[in-house]
C-alpha cells in the first residue's frame, strides 16, 4: 500500500538467544518484546508501526522506535525509561527493583476522551492509540485470540453443567479477524458450530488457516453436516454464506419447529462499526459503494437488519437456547434499530467471565527470548504438572500444542488465577537457572484481565455494585505491579473498546533465573492477579470473598 511505500521496506524481527546487548534482561526483554511486536508474522501493518485492532501502535514513529531501542540498549540496571504514547521522554535513576521502562498511552483528560479530538491530537503528532498490547509489548498474534474465544465456548459449556461442548451446537455468525477464531475454539471444546458470513473469502481463508473445517453457499447442507455431527457427539465446524440477519431467522423456524437444536447462540460480525455490517436487500458486491454514497441511510438499515438479527437471537433464548453478545455492541445497535428487548441476554463478560476474574484468573502468556519452540513445548510439560488437576487447562495446552502455529517469538497463553500464577513463573525461573531452557522467559498478560480494566461495555459490564466506570482500580494494579517489581507497566485508555470508553494496564516480568528475578516474579505474580480479586471482594462478589478468605488475601474491610 501507500504506507509500505512511504516507510521502505524496513522489516523488524527481535534478536533471539541467551546474549544480550542491553546492561540488563529486563531492558533487553522490553527491546525484544517491541521489536517482536513489529515482526510482519506478528503485526498487522508493520510498516505503519500497527500491531493490531483498528491503529494499535507500538511506537508513535520509526524515530521514536529507534530511539527506545537505542535507550534500552544504553539503559543502566537501575534506571528507568518514561514512555509517552510511543515516544521516549525521559530516563531517570531508580533502582534495581524498579521497572525498566515506564508507558502511558493515549490517556486523554475526561471531557477531552472523544475520536474526533484523539484524532486531532494523533495528527499533530503528540499521541497513539496504543490499544492494549500494542503499545505495551507483550502482543502474541492470533494465539491470544483463539485462546480467549477457547476459553469463553469452555465456561460455556460449564455453565450449562457439561465437561465439554459435545454433542451441542453452536450458531454464530462473523468469521473476520477475530471472529474467525470462533470455529475453532467450539471444536477445540468438542463441539459442532455454524458460522454464519456475507463474504465468502473470508470462509474460504478460515479453512485454508485451519479455523474452519469446510464451508458452503448451501444452509440446508450445512445444517444437515452439523446436526449430524452433533447427534454423532463429533466436533465439527461448517461456514455458510449468506447475511446473519436472515439465516438465524431460518434456523430459528427450523429450531422452533423442532427440525434441530439449537443449544448456543452468539455472534461477532463487526457490528460495532454499522458501516461495516451488510445490510438485508444490500448486494455483497455493492457495499463499499453504498455505504459511502450514503453513509446515514446505510447506517438505519444496517441497523434494522440488526433488530431482525438480535431478535432472532432473543427468540433463541426465548426457545431455551444460551444466548450471549460477544463484545460487538450489537444490542446496543439492535436497539437503536428499533428492537427494544435487544438486552435481554447478557455480554459474554458478565455471563462466563466473571466468575473466573473474581478468582483472578484471567490470560497469562509467555515468550521464550531464545527464539526456540522446544522451551515452549518445556514450559508447557511444566505448566501442565504444576497443575495437573486443572482438566481444561491441561486440555488447552495439548490442544495448543498441536494447532497454534507460532507467530514471531515463540509464546504461549493459558489462563491461571490468584495463587497460582507465580508458582509458574517461580518454575519457569528455576528451568532458565538450570539450563534446562535455552534463554530467559518474558511473562506477561492482556489488559483485558481480571483486576486491570475499567471497561463498561465489556470488562466491567454489569457489575454488582455499579462500578463499571471506576478506573481507579486499573491505576491500582500498574502501581501496585510498579512496586512489585515487573519489568515494565503501562497505562492505557481506549483499548478494545475505543476513545472514552476505556483505563486499562499492564505489566510485564522477565525469569531469567537469577534470585532476584525469583523475588520479583513472586510478587508481582501474586499480587496482580491478587488484585483481580481484591475489586471483586469490594463489589460484593462472594467467590471473590471466598478466595480471598482460603487463599489468604488481606482486604481491611472484607467483612464490613
Ligand atoms: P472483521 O471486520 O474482521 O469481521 C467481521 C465479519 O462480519 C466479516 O467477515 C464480514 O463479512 C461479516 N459480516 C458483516 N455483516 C454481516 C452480516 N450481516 N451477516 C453475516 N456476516 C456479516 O471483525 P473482527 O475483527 O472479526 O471482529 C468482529 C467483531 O467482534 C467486532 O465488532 C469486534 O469489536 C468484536 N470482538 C469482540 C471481542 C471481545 O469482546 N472479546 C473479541 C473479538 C472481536
Amino acid at each position: 500500500g501507500p504506507a509500505a511505500a512511504s516507510t521502505g521496506t524496513r522489516v523488524v524481527r527481535a534478536p533471539r538467544g541467551s546474549e544480550r546487548t542491553a546492561k540488563s534482561w529486563g531492558a533487553e526483554a522490553a527491546k525484544r518484546m517491541l521489536m517482536n511486536n513489529l515482526d510482519p508474522e506478528v503485526a498487522e501493518h508493520p510498516e505503519d508501526l500497527v500491531v493490531y485492532g483498528g491503529t494499535g501502535r507500538a511506537a508513535r514513529n520509526w524515530a521514536a522506535f529507534d530511539a527506545i531501542v537505542r535507550t534500552l540498549d544504553e539503559l543502566e540496571p537501575d534506571e528507568t525509561l518514561l514512555v509517552q504514547s510511543g515516544k521516549p521522554v525521559g530516563v531517570f535513576r531508580t533502582h534495581e527493583w524498579a521497572p525498566r521502562v515506564l508507558i502511558a498511552n493515549s490517556n486523554l483528560v475526561g471531557d477531552w476522551a472523544t475520536w474526533p479530538e484523539f484524532r486531532k491530537l494523533e495528527e499533530l503528532g503528540l499521541t497513539m492509540y496504543g490499544q492494549m498490547t500494542a503499545g505495551s509489548w507483550i502482543y502474541i498474534g492470533t494465539q491470544g485470540i483463539l485462546q480467549g474465544t477457547y476459553e469463553t465456548f469452555a465456561a460455556v459449556a460449564r455453565s450449562l453443567g457439561r465437561e465439554d461442548l459435545a454433542g451441542t451446537l453452536t450458531l454464530t455468525g462473523g468469521a473476520g479477524g477475530m471472529g474467525g477464531a470462533q470455529p475453532l475454539a467450539v471444536t477445540l471444546n468438542g463441539g459442532a458450530v455454524l458460522i454464519v458470513d456475507v463474504d465468502e473469502s473470508r470462509l474460504a481463508r478460515r479453512v485454508e488457516h485451519g479455523y474452519l473445517d469446510e464451508y458452503t453457499t448451501d444452509l440446508e447442507a450445512a445444517l444437515a453436516r452439523v446436526t449430524a455431527a452433533k447427534d454423532a457427539g463429533e466436533a465439527l465446524s461448517v461456514g455458510v454464506v449468506g447475511n446473519a440477519a436472515e439465516v438465524f431467522g431460518d434456523v430459528l423456524l427450523r429450531h422452533r419447529a423442532g427440525e434441530l437444536t439449537v443449544d448456543i447462540v452468539t455472534d461477532q460480525t463487526s457490528a460495532h462499526d454499522p458501516l461495516a455490517y451488510l445490510p438485508v436487500g444490500v448486494a455483497f458486491e455493492d457495499w463499499k459503494a453504498e455505504a459511502s454514497r450514503d453513509p446515514e441511510g446505510f447506517t438505519a438499515r444496517a441497523r434494522g437488519s440488526m433488530a431482525k438479527h438480535v431478535a432472532a437471537m432473543v427468540g433463541f433464548q426465548d426457545a431455551g437456547a444460551e444466548v450471549f453478545d460477544y463484545g460487538n455492541s450489537i444490542r446496543a445497535e439492535a436497539q437503536l434499530g428499533g428492537f427494544e428487548r435487544a438486552f435481554a441476554f447478557p455480554g459474554f463478560v458478565p455471563a462466563y467471565i466473571r466468575p473466573q476474574f473474581a478468582e483472578g484468573r484471567g490470560p497469562f502468556r509467555w515468550v521464550a527470548l531464545s527464539g526456540d519452540p522446544e522451551d515452549i513445548r518445556k514450559t508447557d510439560q511444566a505448566v501442565k504438572a504444576l497443575f495437573r488437576d486443572n482438566a481444561g487447562l491441561v486440555r488447552w495446552l495439548d490442544k495448543a500444542g498441536d494447532a497454534v502455529h507460532f507467530e514471531g517469538l515463540p509464546a504461549r497463553i493459558c489462563w491461571l488465577g490468584y495463587q497460582e500464577r507465580h508458582l509458574a513463573g517461580l518454575k519457569f525461573n528455576e528451568m532458565v537457572a538450570s539450563g534446562e531452557l535455552s534463554g530467559p522467559i518474558v511473562i506477561g498478560r492482556d489488559h483485558l484481565d481480571a483486576g486491570s480494566v475499567a471497561s463498561p461495555y465489556r470488562e466491567t459490564e454489569a457489575m454488582a455494585d455499579g462500578s463499571d466506570a471506576i478506573a481507579d482500580w486499573p491505576l491500582l494494579n500498574a502501581l501496585l505491579n510498579t512496586a512489585s517489581g515487573a519489568a515494565w507497566v503501562s497505562i492505557h485508555h481506549g483499548g478494545g473498546v475505543g476513545i472514552g470508553r476505556s483505563i486499562h494496564a499492564g505489566q510485564v516480568t522477565v525469569a531469567d533465573g537469577t534470585p532476584l528475578a525469583a523475588e520479583k516474579l513472586e510478587r508481582v505474580l501474586t499480587n496482580d492477579p491478587g488484585t483481580g480479586v481484591m475489586r471483586h471482594v469490594d463489589a460484593g462478589y462472594d467467590r471473590a470473598k471466598e478466595v480471598a478468605r482460603e487463599r489468604g488475601l488481606q482486604v481491611p474491610m472484607l467483612d464490613a
